[in-house]
């Protein structure tokens, strides 16, 4: 399965979506804003550069499954894959938001005319993240745009969007596959075994995107973590990650290829990190003595072992700076400086989410099962067994309990709380819950 596609022919598990945007085009009916609303890593990007892609694309081609698609190989489509199209540009957070000062440079370019291509694209990921006054001044240049400019936002839903916005949106909706379905698109498009597949599905927790990519880099075996010592090995994977990032900014030629490392890690890397984490959220999901698992002592050391890895991390940034001074000028320097402090900053946060939306997947497949539910439906099922012992010890609603209490720490996390607070409050309201 080609990694860097621009035709919807090759997008898995969102046929209704792209089947929707490639009939707008083959009808004429292109609107001038599209809202891409779903979850992240189901597919919404690689969507938004395939329909970038028809729209600009010098011969398209008309198939069984959409009314048109890319050719994928034009001069356009070639450069829209690897993302030098002069005429697509995606806007993405400076730091944790969408600011007022990107979206007016937007809007000056939103003003040319197209260079090479028919229109002008803009691809807002994600527009969730843009804030009061930078969605106002969006809507202001809606508002204004010529007919040739297109505007793509993508949104975990419609509601993160200014209404005023969204009523002018075409939507299209992006699927959230279930496990069964993401195993399956494994299997078939990326042959694998059915038990790599599980665990693929089971190590992405869940995500298409991150599942695909990891079927391309995962070796035969997957590390398997002893169960008993889940927690020490899960700080010393959560290191060695951290380890990992600092030899990159070491050896890396560019501030643009620090950068660009640091936004999309190379996943292939992480596959320990993965598994060593769904281990550890395995045990602790087990221990029928949750607090007693999850002692304050370990949540203290966690949250001050993910800090100082962030630090750490920081400072190998920084002597790579010190070389960069000389070659960049100070604005550029500043603006990276920016970038990396707010994915650096934002990495101890990112961790913990990650590890509390594994626990949640334990307790959801748990509860799953509990239900009645058939076990296709299960993200986890080379653990079938370990699931049905959590759902006959737990029952549902403690099972049901536990849940809210991880999404409310999750929601918490997202809107920054300090994760030492969250982890903190966890601890103790998960302890007050009783069978
Ligand atoms: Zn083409």
């Amino acid at each position: 399965m080609p990694t860097n596609s621009v035709c919807f022919k090759d997008l898995l598990l969102q046929q209704t979506a792209t089947r929707q945007l490639a009939s707008s085009v083959a009808n004429g009916r292109i609107a001038q804003t599209y809202l891409f609303a779903g979850s992240e890593s189901v597919g919404r990007m690689p969507a938004a550069r395939a329909f970038a892609a028809l729209l600009q694309c010098e011969s398209p081609l008309s198939g069984d499954e959409h009314a048109l698609d890319a050719c994928g190989s034009c001069e356009s489509c070639r450069r829209i894959a690897n993302g030098s199209h002069p005429d697509v540009s995606v806007v993405t957070p400076d730091g944790t938001e969408i600011r007022i000062d990107q979206v007016r440079a937007l809007q000056e370019n939103a003003a040319l005319k197209p260079g090479t291509g028919r229109w002008l694209i803009f691809i807002l990921d994600p527009a969730d993240r843009l804030n009061q006054s930078s969605a106002n001044s969006l809507l202001k240049i809606l508002e204004e745009a010529p007919s040739h400019v297109v505007f793509i936002l993508l949104a975990r839903e419609t509601g993160a969007v200014l209404p005023t916005v969204l009523s002018r949106s075409e939507i299209v909706r992006f699927a959230s596959p279930s496990p069964a379905e993401i195993r399956a698109a494994l299997v078939e498009h990326y042959a694998l075994s059915e038990a790599d597949a599980a665990r693929c599905c089971a190590l992405s927790g869940g995500r298409p995107g991150q599942a695909f990519v990891l079927a391309q880099t995962v070796p035969a075996d997957f590390p398997q973590p002893g169960l008993k010592s889940s927690h020490a090995e899960f700080l010393i994977a959560l290191e060695q990650a951290s380890r990992h990032w600092q030899e990159v900014f070491a050896t890396a030629r560019s501030l643009e290829e620090a950068l660009r490392f640091a936004a999309r890690p190379g996943r292939e890397f992480f596959i320990p990190l993965l598994a060593v984490r769904r281990e550890f959220c395995r045990s602790l999901a087990m221990t029928a003595g949750l607090p007693a698992a999850f002692p304050m002592l370990f949540a203290d050391m966690l949250i001050d072992r993910l800090d100082s890895a962030a630090r750490a991390m920081q400072k190998s940034f920084d002597s790579l700076l010190v070389d960069a001074r000389k070659a960049y000028p100070a604005a550029v320097i500043k603006e990276f400086e920016g970038n990396l402090d707010s994915l650096l900053g934002g990495w101890p946060a990112l961790q913990l989410e990650e590890t509390l939306l594994c626990l949640l997947n334990w307790y959801s497949d748990a509860l799953k099962t509990a239900s009645g539910a058939d076990e296709t439906l299960l993200l986890n099922l080379d653990h079938k067994e370990d699931i049905i012992t959590l759902a006959e010890i737990d029952g549902i609603a403690l099972l049901r309990a536990r849940i809210e209490l991880l999404e409310n720490s999750v929601g918490l996390l997202r809107r920054h709380v300090q994760p030492v607070l969250i982890v903190e409050n966890l601890i103790t309201q998960i302890g007050g819950l009783e069978p």
